[in-house]
């Protein structure tokens, strides 16, 4: 399986190192042509703000929203969840998002950098050992709309993991913390669109 990270900005080198590990052959992605080769793609965590600036003037924003519709599986960290949302809120002026998520993301919905935190989350889909979630100035998802699923909730509540489809998205980041599971979970239904 042949599968990129998104590289213009954020922490794709961790996803790289994951997606290695567990065996995907891994391309590291910044021009338009790289896309089409891929299997899979992953949008790193970083800053969504920046990422979507890079992402239009390298020309590969709209190659990715096509690619999106094509059924290409997508997995999204934080910065790379919000750019997989239908909507983004308390986005700067004039951000963009890819879409493809029917979501609503709130941006840095926990507040400023200090309030980064880390928890332990059930999500009966990835099995009965709980995750250990980082949440770096992360997004929440607000709005689950009727064609994405959660996956995931923190006790009160607010959606922090969601699928849709190819499309998968988490608000915080397994690739800093050892924690495989999506990772696998996301290689699985790039298995399952490869054979179809
Ligand atoms: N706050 C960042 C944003 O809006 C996301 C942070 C992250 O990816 N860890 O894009």
């Amino acid at each position: 399986m042949r599968v990129g990270v998104l590289a213009l900005q954020g922490d794709f080198r961790e996803h790289a190192q994951v997606l290695r590990e567990l065996g995907a052959s891994v391309d590291l992605v910044r021009r338009s042509e790289e896309l089409a080769p891929l299997d899979g793609l992953v949008i790193p965590g970083g800053e969504s703000s920046v990422m979507d600036k890079l992402a239009r003037t390298f020309g590969l924003a709209e190659p990715l929203r096509a690619a999106i519709r094509g059924g290409l599986p997508i997995y999204g960290t934080c910065a790379g969840l919000i750019m997989l949302a239908d909507t983004v809120l308390d986005g700067i002026t004039g951000q963009q998002s890819l879409g493809g998520l029917d979501i609503a993301v709130r941006r840095n919905a926990f507040g400023s950098q200090t309030a980064s935190f880390e928890t332990d989350l059930d999500i009966p889909a990835l099995g009965k050992q709980p995750v250990h979630a980082v949440f770096i100035r992360a997004p929440v998802v607000e709005t689950v709309g009727p064609r994405a699923t959660a996956l995931a909730t923190l006790d009160d509540g607010r959606c922090v993991a969601v699928e849709q489809g190819n499309l998968l998205g988490t608000s915080f980041h397994p690739e800093i913390t050892g924690e495989y599971r999506f990772h696998r979970y996301f290689l699985q239904k790039v298995a399952a669109a490869v054979r179809r």
